[in-house]
């Protein structure tokens, strides 16, 4: 099956030709609305949610406090959704240049897809023998919700403590912060200097990726709808400005803010962004057909298992010529 849904990003010369250490600063961004279908917690650690200041709108200067979803809770989710993947591939006879399974908590391997796209750092590691880290090339940060923190965005919620043994509820009770369902983080993911197939492993995460922060098994679904994706040699789009911009557009419709008014304004808000940026920035057309034609390219097994045979050969191929150029430099310094 052909990728022609890539062209626009092909003719704009948007991919890595291989991975390398080298910065040429292809970047390509992704917009995302992310959509909580059921109730969700995001924070870092207890009862609260994280929240943070800041300015409302672009235009509105007045000061609004929002719900975070913090940068770690959305990758973490979407890492464990491509190695997940790649496990299931192995089964299927991918042949894999670095570990089987390399996790975050013990050794991070450096030469698995995971690794060379969201980095690792060589610190107690298993690559000692290049003693190297690596930076992410798919950058994220942190959400922030277009409503302020309020009855319509979250909701206390008291937990029955279940015995165990009984199963009968027991006395003891917590409660605890919820965010809503239905609530929307607007939110972008950068790639940088990604390679063809690495890109498409990145966005498969993406639109795989259901569960995402604490207690995901219990909560925090979320559908991810991509409204753009953008080639540029800058990064473009940054989270709040864009949740500020839509703040901007929606400010007489917050109470009724859905997926469908959120879309309606982005389109008009990303002109203006676009139109404020400092280098050329190419979008892809009509991204419903490009993610309609991309869905039906990685539904097929085969497909998903060239993209990840193809990046576990470029990963094997970025191994050799740093053995190569490590040779070199040492050969040189003998001289
Ligand atoms: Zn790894």
């Amino acid at each position: 099956m052909s990728k022609d849904f890539l062209n626009v990003l092909r003719e704009n010369n948007a991919f890595a030709e291989m991975i390398t250490d080298v910065k040429k600063n292809k970047y390509i961004q992704i917009v995302i609305l992310r959509e909580l279908q059921s109730y969700g917690i995001f924070t870092t650690e207890g009862r609260i949610l994280n929240v943070a200041e800041t300015t409302a709108g672009v235009k509105d200067n007045s000061k609004v406090t929002r719900v975070l979803m913090i940068k770690r809770k959305q990758v973490a989710s979407e890492r464990r959704t491509g190695k997940a993947l790649r496990r299931k591939l192995i089964e299927k006879g991918l042949t894999i240049c670095g570990r089987e399974d390399c996790s975050l908590i013990q050794h991070l391997c450096g030469k698995c897809p995971d690794c060379m796209l969201y980095g690792y750092a060589a610190q107690g590691g298993d690559n000692a023998d290049t003693n190297q880290s690596r930076k992410t090339r798919v950058i994220t940060d942190t959400a922030f919700s277009i409503r302020d923190y309020g009855e319509k965005t979250v909701e206390e919620i008291t937990l029955n403590a279940v015995d165990e043994e009984t199963h009968s509820t027991g006395t003891a009770l917590s409660s605890k912060e919820h965010i809503k369902p239905g609530v929307i983080f607007p939110c972008v993911e950068t790639l940088v200097d990604v390679t063809e197939d690495e890109f498409l492993y990145v966005l498969a995460n993406i639109l795989l990726t259901t569960r995402y922060g604490a207690e995901a098994n219990r909560g925090g679904l979320i559908k991810n709808h991509i409204v753009g994706i953008y080639i540029s040699n800058q990064e473009v789009f940054t989270n709040l400005e864009l949740t500020k911009h839509l703040y901007d557009e929606l400010k007489d419709k917050l109470d009724d803010i859905d997926l469908n008014l959120v879309k309606e304004a982005f389109n008009r808000v990303e002109d203006e962004i676009i139109k404020n940026a400092f280098s050329s920035v190419k979008k892809v057309d009509n991204i419903n057909t490009f993610i309609e034609e991309f869905r039906n390219y990685i539904k097929d097994d085969t497909n998903l298992m060239e993209i990840y045979q193809n990046i576990e050969k470029q990963i094997e191929e970025y191994s050799i010529r740093k053995v190569e150029e490590k040779g070199e430099k040492s050969k040189s310094r003998k001289k």
